[in-house]
């Protein structure tokens, strides 16, 4: 078990997928999740799942790609919960083409979606983690950013960009003892990546270029993430850490 000590944390894109993942993992260690995803749907269901389970969550709907519904759901939240102590960076959308046929609005929800989004949320929620002199940010990026990968200018710009994001806020919170980490997947079984998994060509192609021949599961992505958030990962900061099944090395 990893020490948590009661601590509340944000979770975006919660409502499936790798952040329900995280979600769960941090609920299972007696974390208060806040899960947020676009639709009330899903990080509903996500939220009373956690509950049914009897851990603590909040559900909450709101659009990442829109700075004043991310600085209003802040400001709620932060009457709301005596400390936010750990925001994971999760929500993200795919707008794939090649660059001569990626249309402005392609390009920019991609970049707001993934990107835009994080230097909002961080924000409005690092600064009572510096006051408090504890936290722990995770941004969840992609090996499409470290690597660059054809058909995803907009989503590799946005991960290559939550990456720079993390170096430099690790260097801004240091001194506040507020880690910043960045998780960069490979390819791992969610909805995102349905259409390659199920299609038996595309996914031998991709598996080609994975040393460890098969997809990741969000578990994989989670484990790591909500080590990260732990009291253990204290002297981590400033970093990416690949899992990708060996893909990027
Ligand atoms: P997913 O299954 O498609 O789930 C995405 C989640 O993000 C959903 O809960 C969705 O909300 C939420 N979301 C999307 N746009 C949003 C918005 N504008 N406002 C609020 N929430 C929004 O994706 P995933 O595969 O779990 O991916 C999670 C993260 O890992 C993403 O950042 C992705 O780029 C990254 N990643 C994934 C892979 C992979 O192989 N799957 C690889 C590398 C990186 P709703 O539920 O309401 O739709």
């Amino acid at each position: 078990m990893l020490t948590f000590n009661h601590r509340t944390a944000l979770v975006t894109g919660a409502g499936r997928g790798i952040g329900k993942a995280i979600a769960e993992v941090l609920a299972r260690h007696g974390v208060t999740v806040i899960c947020v995803s676009k639709s009330a749907d899903s990080c509903g269901a996500v939220a009373a799942a956690i509950t049914a389970a009897g851990g603590r969550a909040k559900a909450l709907a709101v659009d990442v790609a829109d700075g004043a519904a991310i600085a209003a759901a802040a400001d709620s939240l932060l009457k709301e919960f005596p400390a936010i102590d750990i925001l994971v960076n999760n929500a993200g959308i795919t707008r794939d083409g090649l660059l001569f046929r990626m249309s402005d609005a392609d390009w920019n929800d991609v970049i707001s979606t993934n990107l835009t989004s994080c230097f909002h949320w961080t924000k409005l929620l690092a600064r009572p983690m510096t006051r408090a002199r504890w936290g722990r940010i995770v941004n969840i990026t992609s090996v499409s950013g470290v690597m660059g990968n054809a058909g995803q200018a907009n989503y590799s710009a946005a991960k290559a960009g939550m990456i720079g994001l993390t170096k430099t806020l690790a260097r801004e919170f240091s001194a506040r003892s507020v880690t910043v980490n960045a998780v960069a997947p490979g390819f791992i079984k969610t909805d995102m990546t349905n259409e390659f998994v199920n299609n038996p060509e595309a996914s031998a192609r991709i598996l080609e270029a994975v040393p460890l021949k098969r997809f990741g599961e969000s578990a994989d992505v989670a484990n790591l993430a909500a080590y990260l958030c732990s009291e253990e990962a204290g002297y981590i900061t400033g970093q990416v850490f690949n899992v990708d099944g060996g893909m990027a090395m």
